[in-house]
C-alpha cells in the first residue's frame, strides 16, 4: 500500500479526511458523511470497541442537509481503476468495488454494515460478499 493522495468522495466529490481508530486508517467525508474502507477494513471496523466506533459515528455527521443522491450504478472506484456497483450488505446497499474490494459506505450505513459483518456465520445471504470484502489481502 502505498501513501496515496487523499481519496475523493464517491457521492459528492470532497475530498476525504483520514481518520485513525487504533491502527485502522479510514477514509471519511466531512461534507456528507460518507466512509471508504479499504478491503478487509470492515471486518476491523466491526472489532473496534465500541467507543472507538462512537468516535468513528460522530465524525459522520456530515454537514445538515438532504442524504447524498444514490450513486449512478457505474460509479467509479475513488481507490482505483475499477467502477463501483451495489451490493446488499445487511441491511443496507453499499457500494462496492470488485477490482480492489472496497465498499463506500453512506451516511448512517457504518452500524448496520458493521452488524452485517458481525452477523456473517447467521447471515448466508449476505455471505459471499462479506467475505469477499472482509478478508484482508490475497
Ligand atoms: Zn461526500
Ligand atoms: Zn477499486
Amino acid at each position: 500500500m502505498s501513501e496515496a493522495t487523499n481519496l475523493c468522495c464517491v457521492k459528492c466529490n470532497s475530498i476525504l479526511d483520514r481518520g485513525s481508530f487504533q491502527g485502522l486508517e479510514v477514509d471519511l467525508c466531512p461534507k456528507c458523511g460518507g466512509l471508504w474502507l479499504d478491503r478487509g477494513e470492515i471486518t476491523r471496523a466491526a472489532k473496534l470497541p465500541e467507543e472507538e466506533l462512537d468516535r468513528l459515528r460522530g465524525l459522520l455527521t456530515g454537514k445538515a442537509g438532504p442524504p447524498p443522491v444514490p450513486t449512478e450504478n457505474k460509479a467509479p472506484c475513488p481507490s482505483c481503476p475499477g467502477s463501483l456497483a451495489e451490493v446488499v450488505l445487511g441491511a443496507v446497499h453499499v457500494d462496492y468495488c470488485n477490482k480492489c474490494h472496497g465498499i463506500f459506505l453512506d451516511r448512517g450505513e457504518l452500524q448496520p454494515a458493521v452488524e452485517a459483518v458481525r452477523a456473517r456465520s447467521r447471515d448466508t445471504g449476505a455471505q459471499d460478499v462479506v467475505i469477499a470484502i472482509s478478508t484482508a489481502g490475497d
